[in-house]
């Protein structure tokens, strides 16, 4: 096992880096994480689906889940030999824990681990009025997201829920805590298929289409404004991403033709709001068309409110910052969560080596990432204490 000095933080890290857990491989990840929570008191739930490792622990016997959300699995090293050093070899140069998953998301997820650790140390169980979770999935880094889902729905099941949720997926861009994620937009996928008449090219009337039929209306879509802008979010848009069609033969008119398009959207929209305009464009015509959709992640936002407040008030305690808030990026396990009534935020390092060659983090902003968690807890105790 790869023990790197430094901190607790950047040491529980290390030890993360050391499995190679490339989904569905866990490689003794989740175990370590499992180990560590049961010894600082936490009751721990450890699932196994379809092969996928997850686990739920509580700490505390009442009142709100506080929960804490990553993922022990990391994405594949790519050629290990452009690596300054093996990839699931922690190794510390010049101040940085280097190794796949440092910043995504071993680092922060082992910083949050230890912040846990010290506030189950400081308030026995019994005391707290709120309880302390951890949501750790084995496959957030693929599309399969069993993980989450699953002890979401242990949670369900249990007649419980997480009320506040920190996901420690790397956010800050410049310096550490610089930004923290309070929304991101869904994403929604159609498959457009449409159904001509193949024939000759140099007897278009004898046959008809699909290519013709469809760009029109497709390029309307792609080029028109969505909605109005909702609270400082990144603009909904729609691309399309493939389009299939054609014998490969010049002089051939092709039967059918496929296009997929990507929305990304604000919670100025829903899902089924965009398929109806995209639906209706498209009745119009009497052509036969269908569209299948899939919407793996519905937009979300977490208003102003005690959370953001309490996060910001921490970042400020540890670094003198005032934190900004973004909906910009990707998606997140916090898709999953949000839609569950959370108030949900993403914190963690610097998110610049994410999915990188070299991937590193300072072990520094560790340190002071477990800090910030810490007096996270401690600023929610204290609200708590005053009463809601
Ligand atoms: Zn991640």
């Amino acid at each position: 096992m790869g023990e790197v000095d430094g901190n607790d933080a950047a040491r529980l890290a290390g030890r993360l880096i050391a499995c190679r857990s490339i989904c569905p491989e866990d490689d003794g990840a989740q175990a370590v994480l499992q180990d560590r929570l049961v010894r600082a008191g936490f009751e721990v739930l450890s699932i196994c689906r379809e092969g996928i490792h997850s686990l739920l622990a509580v700490y505390g016997e009442r009142g709100p889940l506080f929960a804490f959300s990553g993922h022990s699995d990391v994405v594949p090293p790519g050629n290990e030999s452009s690596w300054s050093s093996p990839p699931f070899q922690p190794t510390i140069r010049e101040g940085m824990l280097h190794g796949r998953g440092a910043v995504d998301m071993k680092g922060p997820l082992a910083a949050s681990v230890v912040a846990a650790e010290r506030f189950a140390q400081r308030y026995p169980a019994p005391e707290l009025p709120f309880r302390v979770g951890f949501l750790i999935a084995g496959d957030e880094e693929v599309l399969a997201n069993h993980g989450t889902k699953d002890l979401l729905a242990v949670l369900k099941e249990r007649g419980d829920r997480v009320a506040y949720c920190v996901v420690t997926e790397s956010t800050s861009q410049d310096v550490l805590g610089d930004m923290v994620k309070v929304g991101r937009r869904g994403s929604l996928v159609g498959k457009l298929t449409v159904r001509g008449l193949q024939g000759h090219s140099a007897y278009p009337h004898l046959a008809r289409n699909p290519i013709s039929l469809a760009l029109q209306p497709l390029g309307e879509l792609v080029n028109q404004a969505w909605g109005e802008g909702y609270e400082g979010f990144p603009e909904t848009t729609l691309q399309v991403t493939n389009i299939q069609a054609g014998t490969g033969a010049a002089n051939v008119i092709p039967g059918e033709m496929t296009a997929i398009f990507n929305f990304r959207f604000s919670p100025e929209f829903t899902a089924e709001a965009l398929q109806q305009r995209v639906e209706a464009r498209f009745r119009v015509h009497d052509w036969d068309w269908t569209i299948d959709w899939s919407c793996d992640a519905h937009p979300f936002m977490t208003p102003a409110g005690r959370l953001r407040e309490i996060a910001a008030g921490a970042i400020r305690s540890e670094t003198g910052l005032e934190t900004r808030f973004s909906t910009t990026g990707g998606t997140s396990d916090a898709r999953f969560i949000a839609p569950t009534g959370a108030e949900v935020i993403e914190l963690g390092a610097l998110s610049r080596m994410c999915h990188q060659v070299d991937e590193h983090v300072s072990v520094e902003d560790l340190n002071r990432l477990s800090t910030i968690y810490f007096e996270i807890l401690e600023r929610f105790l204290r609200h708590q204490e005053d009463g809601e």
